[in-house]
């Protein structure tokens, strides 16, 4: 479903991905964690093209990454994107956010792109806020309208990085049990994240990186429980 072979990636001199190898099945969920800098938002924003790769292949439900506009628009109609700091459009209502790109990128009727876009509001649990604006909302209602937003495109993959990191405790866990229903019902998903219930309840794989490389995989019992190199035993005593 989703293949990075070799990924490769420099910022100028900087050599930010190394040899990235990673292959994600349908319905596998995905945690990549790792310090601060070590290129976990690079490497999955390569996956829709937020960012180049230079060297390597990216490999989505078949189709190649590659400077082909129509394979890149392809790509982005499968992956759904979620942000740290939520990147709604500030002067749209929540509703108008859900049905900007199936009306316009998916040539969908605003009928049934308004039809859609509630059943998923409802199903982040907010359809009462639909004709709210998203300075009205709180962080924690944001990023649930930004999940709604991208399941609108009905995407076979969902990315998110660090979807929690900005908000207040008590409004991360209505956050995360709305990602692990999703995960729940089968959608594909890499998440960047730190939140390590999240990873125990629902990951296939945990991915720690560091340095731009992928240094440790593993189920999450074992991940947790012995970790095999010294970086990610260092990582997980700080963050544990
Ligand atoms: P964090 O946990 O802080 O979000 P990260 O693992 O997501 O970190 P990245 O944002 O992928 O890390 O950044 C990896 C490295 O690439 C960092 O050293 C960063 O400074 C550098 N970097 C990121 N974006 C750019 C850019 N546009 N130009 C140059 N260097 C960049
Ligand atoms: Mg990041």
């Amino acid at each position: 479903m989703v293949e990075l072979r070799d990924l490769n990636k420099w910022y100028g001199e900087f050599h930010v991905l190394k040899n990235i190898n990673l292959e994600v099945k349908q319905g596998e969920k995905i945690v990549i964690c790792g310090p601060s800098g070590s290129g976990k938002s690079t490497m999955i924003r390569c996956i829709n093209r937020l960012e180049e790769h230079q060297k390597g292949d990216i490999i989505v439900n078949d189709i190649p990454l590659n400077e082909d506009i129509k394979n890149i628009e392809a790509i982005r109609k499968e992956v759904g994107m979620v942000f740290q700091h939520f990147n709604l459009f500030p002067h749209l209502t929540v509703l108008e956010n859900c049905v900007l790109a199936p009306i316009w990128v998916k040539k969908l009727p605003r009928k049934e792109a308004e039809a859609q876009a509630m059943e998923l509001l409802e199903r982040v649990k907010i359809p009462d806020q639909a004709l709210k604006y998203p300075g009205q909302l709180s962080g924690g209602q944001q990023q649930r309208v930004a999940i709604a937003r991208s399941l609108c495109m009905n995407p076979d993959v969902m990315l998110f990085d660090e979807p929690t990191s900005a908000l207040d405790p008590e409004m991360i866990k209505e956050v995360l049990d709305v990602m692990i229903e999703l995960a729940h019902e089968g959608m594909t998903m890499l998440c960047v994240t730190h939140e390590m219930g999240f990873a125990k309840t629902v990951a296939d794989r945990v991915i720690f990186m560091d340095g731009g490389q992928i240094v440790e995989e593993n189920e999450p019992h074992e991940f947790f429980n012995n970790p095999q190199h010294e970086r990610t035993q260092l990582f997980l005593s700080q963050i544990l």
